[in-house]
């Protein structure tokens, strides 16, 4: 059986296609590719039952992804992230059924991996060398440690205060790491120009088509994860968007396959915080594109994006399945991460944490009714970010009874 059905690339702007066997980057009109898969072929060959005897990892699904040739795939494990379910949580914000797909226990930290998985295993399959990419921390540290597992070459390039972490992952793997005194667009403009003077792989968000795919594998697990089925809303905290976009993508070619229904989409919703929230405020307009976001700051580093350049694909897929986007601040987000680890024991990322105090928010809004099944994705560990909680500890000195001083947080 054919390992891939990849097709070919589109772009979903001004419909131009492209071919999957050299290098691509974005269309001629500037838009970012997409890629096609003959699902008419896949459809007769391929059903839920060739999945039940392999791995529990995202190449389960190598028919809908786009490598060809499995000799270059590149793993470290990831993918099958459990989908957990809430009781505490869920009475306490009064929804019937509350999961959170948990992203946290991927290899390096994050999903990030899913999206550094298929990308660097489809650029070693097309004889790429070295990739370049600007970063908020994550992206970087997926990517460079994949790089260095397929023994390709990388150069990264992220703000000064991205998370300390993920500057350490990088520079670990042995990536050509470069810190910018300024946000990831400026970051950006470094690595751009740096493409066109040296001819490395530019594997900017969504300036390589082969990211989306990896991160649509979540919305292909939470399909399998509930039985073929779909929940009522899915809540993503949204940077450039890349899962989110994944997600709806995934579903649409479920949908092609018949392996779930045609009649219901998740109300697919994008978190994102007040400090950085290009999107929300697109999507309050009514409008198709994002402007940017001047002096953006929050402490979830992975949602602080000024202005993504797929941002046109994420607001489409929120009209489309009648979502909404939604801004939470710091505070409230902080509030929530303290909130899951005393209720659930789960330690979530920041960014995590904005996509559950969304969850309230909306349920108190009865935007999320309480007959909703909700999946709120937690895009990476708490553990990365240790300097987004402020603690204040009782010390004893040796021979001291414990007293009814408390911890203070
Ligand atoms: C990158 C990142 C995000 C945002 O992801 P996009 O798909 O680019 O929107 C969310 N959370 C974490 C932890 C991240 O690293
Ligand atoms: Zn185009």
């Amino acid at each position: 059986m054919t390992y891939s059905y990849l097709s070919h690339l589109y772009c979903p702007k001004c419909q131009e296609t492209y071919k999957a066997s050299e290098p691509q980057h974005l269309c001629t009109c500037g838009s970012p590719l997409l890629v096609s898969y003959d699902l008419d072929k896949l459809k007769e060959v391929w059903s839920p039952e060739h999945l039940k005897e392999r791995t529990p990892d995202l190449w389960r699904y190598h028919e809908l992804l786009p490598l060809q040739d499995p000799t270059y795939k590149t793993s470290l494990g990831e993918g099958m992230s459990p989908l957990i379910p809430l009781p505490t949580l869920q009475t306490d914000m009064n929804i019937r059924k509350l999961h959170m797909k948990d992203e946290g226990i991927i290899p390096t930290g994050s999903f990030k991996a899913r999206g550094a998985a298929v990308g660097v295993s489809k650029a070693k399959e097309l004889g790429v060398k070295e990739l370049a990419m600007p970063t908020n921390g994550n992206a970087g540290a997926a990517w460079s440690l994949y790089a260095s597992r397929a023994s390709m070459e990388s150069t990264i390039v992220m703000p000064v205060d991205a998370p300390k972490i993920t500057r350490n992952e990088c520079a670990l793997s042995g990536a050509n790491l470069f810190l910018v005194d300024g946000l990831i667009s400026d970051a950006g403009k470094i690595v751009a120009e740096a493409v066109e003077k040296s001819g490395l792989y530019d594997v900017s968000t969504l300036k390589e088509p082969y990211r989306i795919e990896g991160k649509k594998t979540m919305g292909l697990e939470i399909a399998e994860q509930l039985g073929w089925n779909v929940p009522d809303v899915i809540l993503y905290p949204t940077g450039g968007g890349v899962g989110l976009i994944g997600i709806h993508k995934a579903l649409k070619e479920l949908q092609e396959l018949g392996w779930i229904s045609k009649d219901r989409m998740p109300r697919l919703v994008a978190v994102q915080s007040k400090g950085c929230a290009p999107i929300v405020e697109a999507w309050q307009q009514g409008q198709r594109e994002s402007s940017f976001w001047k002096n953006s700051e929050t402490i979830a580093f992975g949602i602080n994006v000024p202005k993504a350049i797929g941002d046109f694909l994420v607001l489409d897929a929120l009209y489309d399945t009648h979502g909404c986007a939604v801004a939470v601040s710091d505070y409230e987000l902080l509030e929530e991460q303290k909130g899951i680890a005393q209720k659930e024991g789960a330690f979530v990322c920041p960014e995590g944490a904005a996509a559950f105090a969304a969850a309230r928010k909306l349920r108190a809004e009865n935007w999320i009714t309480a007959e909703d099944e909700v999946v709120v994705l937690n895009t990476g560990a708490g553990i990365k970010y240790p300097d987004t909680v402020h603690i204040e500890i009782p010390v004893l000195q040796p021979g001291d009874s414990l007293q009814t001083k408390k911890t203070i947080r």
